[in-house]
């Protein structure tokens, strides 16, 4: 069912939410564009400017690397100074109530941690872009490091110190394989939840697209907030075409777990 307006909306999710005894949020980077931090595929989105590197193209190529990092630096502005959006606050609330076990999301901004959820219960399927790893060792540096090498090196990306590996943000692209953890965390909750709720993603990224049909097939109800149609509409359950901020903020404080 389409949400005719705004407050049919928000009081049919109300009737969900309370009715639901574990509510498994999924996130895409619609929650966060309130936050300044722009989604992929809208118009002035991330893949309206730039191709995505693959991930084959940043270990064959050094100039792949530099450009990769010069493009994660020219965004870090905007990553750093994010505080959590309404929408990240109104799931932080119900985490705190108990409703909510676990946040998955496809975001690689590290705004659920921001907002109060222990780290250990945001599932990141496509990594995090905050820090970054060695992909030999995984031995963790700093965004800080990274551009200070760089500065130093005339812009040429450094590899690891101890092992000689390549250092990448540590997140997901394209044709790099998917933390399988994660992925069997992400598809327990997904299965075992009484409702998932799919939040500004455009649903076209598999498999994290195919965790709504999961739930849904488990016997789960399914909502989905995004201001664009997705292929998925159809099975769910609500569906809110509406700013996720405003269709969220009313959850925020919520402390009552009934
Ligand atoms: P996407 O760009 O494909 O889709 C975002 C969706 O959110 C769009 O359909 C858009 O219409 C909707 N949207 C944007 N702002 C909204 C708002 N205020 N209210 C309602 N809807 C809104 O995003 P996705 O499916 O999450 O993308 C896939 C990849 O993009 C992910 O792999 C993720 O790693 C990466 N990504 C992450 C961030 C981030 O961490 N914040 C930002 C950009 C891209
Ligand atoms: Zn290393």
């Amino acid at each position: 069912m389409i949400a005719p307006d705004l407050e049919t909306a928000i009081a049919r999710l109300q009737e969900l939410v309370h009715g639901a005894g574990t509510l498994v949020p999924f996130t895409g980077a619609g929650i966060s564009t309130e936050c300044g931090i722009p989604d992929f595929r809208s118009p002035g989105g991330l893949w309206t400017k730039n191709r995505p590197i693959p991930f084959d193209e940043f270990m064959s190529s050094q100039e792949a690397r530099n450009e990769s990092w010069r493009r994660r630096f020219a965004m870090e502005e905007q990553f750093a100074s994010a505080k959590p959006g309404r929408g990240h606050r109104a799931l932080a609330s119900l985490y705190r109530a108990g409703k909510v076990p676990a946040v998955i999301t496809q975001n690689i901004d590290n705004l659920h941690q921001a907002s109060g959820i222990s780290p250990g219960d945001v599932i990141e399927l496509h990594g995090n872009t905050t820090f970054a790893l060695c992909l030999d060792c995984d031995q963790r540096y700093e965004l800080s490091w990274v551009r200070r090498h760089m500065d130093a090196g005339n812009g040429c990306a450094p590899d690891c110190p101890a092992c000689g590996g390549y250092i990448k943000t540590a997140t997901i692209s394209f044709g790099q394989s998917m933390p399988d953890a994660a992925v069997r965390r992400a598809q327990d909750l997904a299965q075992s939840c009484d409702l998932l709720v799919s939040i500004g993603s455009s649903l076209v990224v598999w498999p994290a697209a195919g965790l709504p049909l999961m739930a849904k097939r488990s016997g789960a109800k399914l909502v989905i907030i995004n201001r664009e149609p997705t292929d998925f509409d159809e099975i769910a359950d609500l569906v809110v075409r509406d700013d996720i901020g405003t269709v969220l903020e009313p959850f925020v404080g919520e402390h009552s777990a009934a």
